[in-house]
């Protein structure tokens, strides 16, 4: 029997990258609002990016005024500090 392959061509979903320990500050956040298929999200106090649910359009790049969202293989992460 063949394993699903999901849109991210990860074969199993990948754990959300959370905020914390990051540069990012989860501010109250335009890159949440201007990702078009709800990738990044808040958990709490915090926020994380689902590399399944991302698509690498790299709307969010540009949305963060201080540049802690990057694109590593079109996946956003949030940089390291
Ligand atoms: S990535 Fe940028 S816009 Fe998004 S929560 Fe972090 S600091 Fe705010
Ligand atoms: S790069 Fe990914 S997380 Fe960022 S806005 Fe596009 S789909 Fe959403």
């Amino acid at each position: 029997m063949s394993q699903a392959i999901l849109p991210s061509g990860r074969a199993t979903p990948a754990t959300p990258q959370q905020a914390a320990g990051t540069g990012c500050p989860a501010c109250d956040a335009e890159c949440a609002n201007s990702c078009y298929n709800d990738a990044i999200r808040y958990l709490g106090a915090s926020i994380a990016i689902a590399p399944d649910d991302c698509g690498g359009c790299g709307a969010c790049i540009s949305a963060c005024p201080h540049g802690w969202i990057t694109l590593a293989d079109g996946i956003a992460s949030f940089r390291p500090r």
